[in-house]
């Protein structure tokens, strides 16, 4: 990990992949290859059920794969332990869930901040941690004043800037982001898509973001659709 080839490593890097959620479920995937440049936005694509999640949950390592690599930075998430991976991810990857799983109760800040916790590479890029913080509200066009606010107060379409300024904190290589604006009205969509790209590209992030939406596709570096560079298999329980 500290050989120096995480500076030249793809953001994501996937290899002969095959995963199964258990013959129970009776969904199985697998992926020959896909690499992810740093730096690059990818939109996939794919119908509701067709397993985007669950590639990006084999991409965050949440889960792990029967067979084959998943490397983030130049990183086989294989090797590493479950406490270690947590760690990892946490440093590597900004998370930007469909249903932004913000801490109600907690404010906007203690929200936005929360990764740096566990993340002391990205704490430290971060500087004053307040000062960043409030820099991306603004850059991500969120009223200020927000700060101190409970983040479950906030309007659904502040609550996904807020969702997608806690992924941006501290420059992770990669932002991950699973239908981030499936809850968004039409305008509310479009400039939340402008401004993250805007700020995942001042990061030097690379971004992989999930959408059913083909209308997305214009605004990406290259579209991937999950039946092209996957092969799925669904059996009866
Ligand atoms: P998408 O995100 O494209 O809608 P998912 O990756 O969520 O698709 O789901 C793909 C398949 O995997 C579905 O058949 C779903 O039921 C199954 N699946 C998803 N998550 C789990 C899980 N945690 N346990 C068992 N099966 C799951
Ligand atoms: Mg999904």
């Amino acid at each position: 990990m500290t050989d120096g080839s995480e500076q030249t490593a793809p953001a994501v890097w996937i290899d002969a992949l095959r995963f199964s959620w258990g013959r129970r479920a009776g969904f199985a995937l697998s992926v020959p290859e896909l690499c992810i440049a740093q730096r690059e936005s990818v939109l996939l694509l794919g119908a509701s059920g067709s397993g985007k999640s669950t590639l990006l949950s084999l991409i965050c390592g949440i889960v792990t794969a029967q067979a084959g690599t998943v490397a983030i930075a130049g990183t086989d998430i294989a090797t590493l332990s479950a406490g270690t991976r947590d760690r990892f991810r946490a440093e590597q990857i900004g998370v930007i869930f469909q249903q932004f799983n913000l801490l109600p109760y907690g404010s906007v800040a203690d929200n936005i901040l929360l990764p740096l916790r566990f993340a002391p590479q990205r704490r430290a890029r971060t500087g004053d941690v307040r000062v960043e913080a409030r820099r991306l509200c603004d850059a991500l066009g969120l009223p200020p004043g927000l700060l101190d606010r409970p983040a479950g107060r906030l309007s659904v379409g502040q609550q996904q800037r807020v969702a997608a300024a806690r992924a941006l904190i501290g420059r992770p290589p990669l932002i991950v982001a699973d239908e981030p604006t499936s809850a968004l009205d039409a305008a509310t969509q479009d400039s939340f898509l402008r401004v993250l790209f805007e700020q995942t590209q001042a990061a030097g992030s690379a971004l992989m973001m999930v959408s059913h939406d083909e209308r997305l596709a214009a605004r990406f570096d290259r579209v991937l659709r999950l039946e092209d560079i996957a092969q799925t298999k669904r059996s009866a329980a």
